[in-house]
């Protein structure tokens, strides 16, 4: 027997990030799929940047949901993303925004992954980017979806799209890099796309709106 599909009940779904691009993203989402208002964390409450320091992108996402829908008493949507490369044991992953020290600091951390990898073969720099969004809803099940991208790490950067490590990651199977392609381009393959297709399958499963 299926299991019995709850009726979706808010008008609004609160982000827990103060990153504008990610905000417009899933407003876009969530309005066109759903009628649903997705609103900032820092439009609804003054609650500061929640600590990021869990072993996993999952951890990492579903505290930041938890903390602010246990305050907020709405749902919340978190994300956590990264880079996953193969021959550094999955180094950057949960630390990617600050791999080189300062956080967010994509030049520095894009010449250490460089110079991490220096002499290793094309075969062996194989890389993925992960995104894991965490929806806790009030009373509901916790709802947690990953999308990746599979790719691996270039030997110089090339291209000016995109953040982070766009400029050193090639997708799988071909040589453009993730900043050579355009912001719909990357929109329609991107891990975080992949994420939230995920989202958007599981919410279908368990909700009617
Ligand atoms: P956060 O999810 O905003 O904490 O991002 C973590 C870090 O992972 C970013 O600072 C980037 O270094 C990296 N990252 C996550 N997603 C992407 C992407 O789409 N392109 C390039 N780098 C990314």
């Amino acid at each position: 027997m299926g299991q019995q599909k709850q009726k979706w009940v808010w008008p609004r779904v609160v982000l827990a990030s103060h990153n504008t691009h990610k905000i417009a993203e899933l407003r876009a989402l969530f309005r066109h799929e759903y009628g649903i208002e997705v609103v900032g964390l820092d439009e609804v409450s003054d609650l500061p940047e929640i600590e990021e320091d869990g072993d996993t992108f999952e951890a990492n996402a579903v505290k930041k949901a938890r903390v602010a829908a246990d305050m907020l008493k709405l749902p919340v949507v978190a994300d956590d993303s990264g880079l996953v490369v193969d021959a550094l044991d999955g180094a950057p992953g949960v630390y990617s925004a600050r791999y080189a020290g300062a956080h967010g600091d994509d030049a520095a951390n894009n010449d250490k992954l460089l110079r991490e990898l220096a002499g290793v073969p094309v075969e062996k720099r194989s890389a993925r980017f992960v995104s894991v969004l965490a929806l806790v809803i009030p009373e509901r099940p916790l709802i947690v979806v990953r999308g990746e991208c599979p790719g691996r790490i270039a030997y110089a950067p090339r291209g000016t799209h995109g953040f982070g490590y766009d400029p050193l990651f090639e997708l799988e199977g071909q040589s453009t890099t993730m900043a050579e392609l355009t912001l719909e381009e990357k929109g329609k393959i991107s891990h975080r796309a992949r994420a939230l297709a995920a989202l958007v399958q599981r919410l279908r499963e368990e909700y009617v709106f």
